[in-house]
């Protein structure tokens, strides 16, 4: 861990609907808490209910990024990248969208099941087992789509689980998660360590050790780090304890971008 390559590939900016940071404000912050690398992976959403549809404006978000890369060079790499909605329900437009744009990182998310968000109108709607199940069979099905190299906060459902729903036990749906997971390492789609959950009321990662360490035994190597910061004061938030939590689920490397094209390095 000691003096290992620290990244950040989970960060919203005012590029992102819910969030107002600036992305010249995460490269300072970023060379302050010794992040050396950002993926500014903006929201593209297209659920028709979905308020942030469309939002990303690509040619301020460029811009934005060329000026960041021209001030912070040899300082931090930054890279772009999208955390796509839904991805399998909207692979032509995806497609479209990315074709001669040179994003380097695409995280595939699950915000939506069918036409419920995944907060409280959710929850309300289904018993927890219920609710779950639903939900992964829709992280299921964007697996098994692809098109993206990374999965975003795979068990993301507990952290708007109501108190009815009794917390989240990974070996409950264990079926179904491996079922995500297998496909997952056929497909060559890796996990990411979101670690809002962290900071936030579940105090775990998203998903839990359990799940990461599931996909290891499974042959699963791909792993990415990402904080979800929606404001320049997270960024890079427990990084180091998501290093940690790695290495104990058994990874001993974890992976970086370009275009695409995986590298990996030590933990
Ligand atoms: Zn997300
Ligand atoms: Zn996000």
């Amino acid at each position: 861990m000691k003096g290992a390559y620290l990244v950040d590939y989970h960060v919203h900016t005012e590029n992102s609907i819910d969030s107002g940071a600036k992305m010249t404000d995460y490269c300072r912050q970023a060379v302050r808490v010794g992040i050396q690398e950002i993926v500014f992976t903006e929201h593209f959403d297209l659920n028709p209910l979905e308020p942030g549809r469309w939002y990303l404006n690509y040619q301020r978000y460029s811009a934005q990024v060329e000026e960041c890369r021209r001030r912070y060079h040899g300082l931090v790499t930054v890279k772009m990248g999208l955390e796509l909605g839904e991805p399998h329900l909207y692979r032509k437009e995806i497609e479209e969208y990315i074709r001669g744009k040179n994003f380097d990182f695409l995280l595939g998310s699950v915000h939506w099941v069918d036409d419920l968000a995944l907060h409280r109108e959710y929850c309300d709607s289904f018993e927890a087992r219920k609710a779950y199940l639903r939900y992964f069979s829709e992280v299921y099905k964007a697996v098994e789509a692809g098109g993206f190299q990374v999965l975003g906060h795979l068990d993301l459902l507990k952290r708007y689980a109501p108190p009815d729903y009794r917390g989240f036990s990974a070996a409950v749906y264990r079926e179904a998660i491996w079922e995500i997971l297998r496909r997952a390492v056929g497909q060559g789609i890796g996990l990411e360590i979101n670690t809002s959950g962290i900071r936030q009321k579940l105090k775990e990662t998203l998903p839990s050790a359990e799940i990461l360490r599931w996909y290891r035994e499974l042959g699963g190597d791909i792993l990415t780090f990402g904080s979800d910061a929606h404001r320049v004061r997270d960024l890079g938030a427990d990084i180091p304890v998501a290093h940690q939590l790695a290495a104990r689920c058994g990874f001993r490397q974890f992976t970086t971008f370009s275009r695409g094209e995986p590298t990996m390095h030590p933990l």
